[in-house]
């Protein structure tokens, strides 16, 4: 893809882990076009962390190609990619007093992502005092430091970091998971708001589905290091195709399914109980699978186009059709 401005090819991430090899993230392909936000779900563990931060560049990968608007990135940037990155992809983390320096205010704070751009004084300054406002907070509070601001106040500073050099991409981790349920909802407007006026492209990594579904265009479903689903945002989550999105969304609906197929690919205790097998071979779901069958513990599978413009990485999709179409 051309126009995409993020792209990812056959991406792969392993960490020691004792003696063996943990691939956090195990042959991914993904891109994101400009303006566009494509939210990232999946149960802890799966990975999604490690590919937001290799997109950002904060992470080395084992394997696989990060290309920032058409020009490959190698693990070891040279100063030339370095800024090339610090202009365009920021990156907002759900802990935002450990991003933020005790020692210095909040003004400072705010314009230290343009002093490694060469932007300083007045100028900075300037650009300090208007993304203060932006964000909601009064100018006394640029006096401050990050332990006297609250929570909420400290993630709108985050915000304001990461989008005061104007990047193209802004990759948000699990940016509300540490915030009060009541200032959740304003965060995640003012992301909104943001990137909307500034036609961001956004990777938007959480665990709440309801605010994925809420922000982004497109939904990518992880799981054990690889995306088993991906599509537009309203398919996957009206239709979803892979056992695993159902699952995950069966989780969030417990008691309200209003798919009935949604209930059909639903756990059943036998399926969450029985015991992980070795699956090395064939899809890394199939032991918690209940409609999975042997060819899905012997072959991978892959992402096969479905009927609702999705994307889902199971052999049993035609099987999944047949019943949604039945309405069974
Ligand atoms: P998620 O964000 O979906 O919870 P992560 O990307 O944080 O997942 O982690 C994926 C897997 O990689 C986990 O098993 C995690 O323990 C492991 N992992 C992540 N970072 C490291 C690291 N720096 N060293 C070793 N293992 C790691
Ligand atoms: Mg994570």
């Amino acid at each position: 893809m051309t126009d995409a401005f993020v792209e990812v090819r056959q991406l792969r991430c392993h960490f020691k882990n004792g003696n063996n090899l943990l691939s956090a993230v195990d042959g991914i392909n993904l891109s994101i076009a400009p303006g566009e936000v494509l939210g990232l779900v999946g149960e802890s563990g799966s990975g999604k962390s490690t590919l937001g931060r290799i997109i950002a560049g904060l992470q080395p990968r084992s394997a696989g190609q990060l290309l920032i608007d058409g020009e490959e990135m190698p693990n070891q940037y040279s100063r030339r990619q370095f800024r090339t990155m610090a202009t365009n992809v920021q990156m907002v983390f759900q802990d935002s007093y450990a991003s933020l320096n005790p020692r210095m205010t909040i003004l400072a704070s705010l314009q230290e992502p343009l002093w490694s751009l060469g932007i300083a004084g007045q100028a900075a300054k300037d650009k300090a005092a208007y993304w203060l406002d932006r964000v909601g907070l009064p100018p006394s509070a640029g006096e401050r430091y990050p332990h006297e601001l609250s929570g909420g106040q400290r993630q709108r500073i985050g915000i304001a970091r990461a989008f005061i050099a104007e990047p193209k991409l802004v990759i948000c981790d699990e940016p509300v998971s540490a915030l009060d349920v009541s200032v959740q909802a304003q965060i995640i407007n003012l992301l909104q708001e943001l990137q909307r006026e500034h036609n961001t492209a956004m990777l938007f990594i959480a665990h709440d589905l309801a605010v994925v579904r809420f922000l982004a265009t497109r939904t990518a479903v992880m799981y054990l290091g690889e995306i088993v689903e991906i599509g537009p945002t309203d398919r996957v989550f009206e239709s979803p195709r892979h056992p695993y999105t159902a699952r995950l969304l069966a989780a969030h609906l417990d008691g309200n399914p209003r798919d009935r197929v949604l209930r059909v690919a639903a756990p059943t205790k036998t399926a969450v109980n029985r015991a992980p097998l070795a699956t090395d071979s064939g899809c890394r779901f199939a032991p918690r699978c209940h409609i999975a069958e042997p060819a899905c513990f012997n072959t991978p599978p892959w992402l096969q186009p479905s009927r609702v413009d999705t994307e889902a990485a199971c052999h049993r999709i035609v099987y999944i059709e047949i019943l949604k179409a039945r309405g069974s």
